[in-house]
């Protein structure tokens, strides 16, 4: 599928003729994981965009910005009824979200996190859940908003294949996006030429000549570009505020339900 530029955006209009310009899908995604929890299935809708970048990896979230604020408007506008009717059975207090989405950098969610409540978090390391939630109640507390960004995580914490920060290399063009203090979406800008590729994916123990095919496909030379995955049935359970993603699935799959 190919996404029209807005008008706005056709800055260079010539300038990936030979390209497309934006691209996305939505399809079953399935993950042979151990999905134990709440906000797992081994089998979810994937929505996948990937787009050119222009100047800055922000234009990405310009996108997910005017996405997200869209989508939740128009189920708020056009699904009120079938919204009331499954928060009675479900009480859960409506989403809060600004009209322009709240950007962080990872930095200012570790100063956050330190000051209210977790002193000795390493600046450099992943977020795990439980530490996710807490962000996610500060941020909702100063902000009033229960959707953020969260941009510029540590580069030790982000796939090979993501940009580097070019100012400072320990950190990297990626973000998270978070609703109610969970993860709905990871994405970045991606490194686009081939022999950066490959000595990152050295540098992470990947054995190069495995994805050979991946990394030789760069070679012919391609746009600047990132891009975001987005699990919908997660989206739908933190949207409604619902406790489990089981609940958002006609016929959820996990590793303990084959049937129905
Ligand atoms: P998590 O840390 O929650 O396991 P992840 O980092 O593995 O997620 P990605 O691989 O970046 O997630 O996938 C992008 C998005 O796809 C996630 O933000 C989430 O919304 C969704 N997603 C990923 N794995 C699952 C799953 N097992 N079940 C449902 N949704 C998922």
């Amino acid at each position: 599928m190919f996404l029209d530029l807005e008008p706005s955006e056709k800055k260079n209009p010539k300038s990936h003729q030979g390209d497309f310009g934006r691209v996305f899908e939505v399809t079953p995604v399935f993950r042979a994981e151990k999905s134990f929890t709440h906000r797992h299935l081994t089998e979810f809708t994937g929505l996948d965009f990937e787009m050119c970048i222009y100047e800055h990896y922000d234009e990405v979230l310009e996108v997910l910005d005017r996405l997200f604020v869209s989508l939740f408007d128009g189920l708020n506008e056009r699904c009120g009824d079938e919204i009331a009717i499954i928060g009675k059975q479900f009480p859960a207090p409506p989403l809060r979200y600004l009209r322009k989405t709240l950007i962080l950098t990872f930095e200012e969610g570790i100063k956050m996190l330190k000051e209210g409540g977790f002193p000795d978090i390493d600046p450099m390391a992943d977020l795990n859940t439980e530490v996710e939630r807490a962000l996610g109640k500060l941020v909702a507390d100063r902000y009033h908003t229960d959707f953020f960004i969260l941009k510029r995580y540590p580069a030790a914490v982000r796939p090979f294949y993501t940009m580097p920060d070019p100012v400072d290399p320990r950190y990297s063009n990626s973000y998270d996006v978070f609703i109610r203090g969970e993860e709905i979406i990871s994405g970045a800008q991606r490194v686009h030429c081939a022999e950066m590729l490959r000595r990152q994916a050295e540098r992470c123990g990947i054995v190069v000549e495995s994805i050979r095919d991946y990394i030789n496909s760069f070679k012919w030379g391609s746009f600047p570009h990132g891009g975001a995955g987005v699990g919908l049935e997660r989206v739908v359970m933190l949207f409604l505020g619902l406790d489990n993603i089981r609940k958002t699935s006609l016929f959820p799959r996990d590793p303990k339900r084959l049937t129905p």
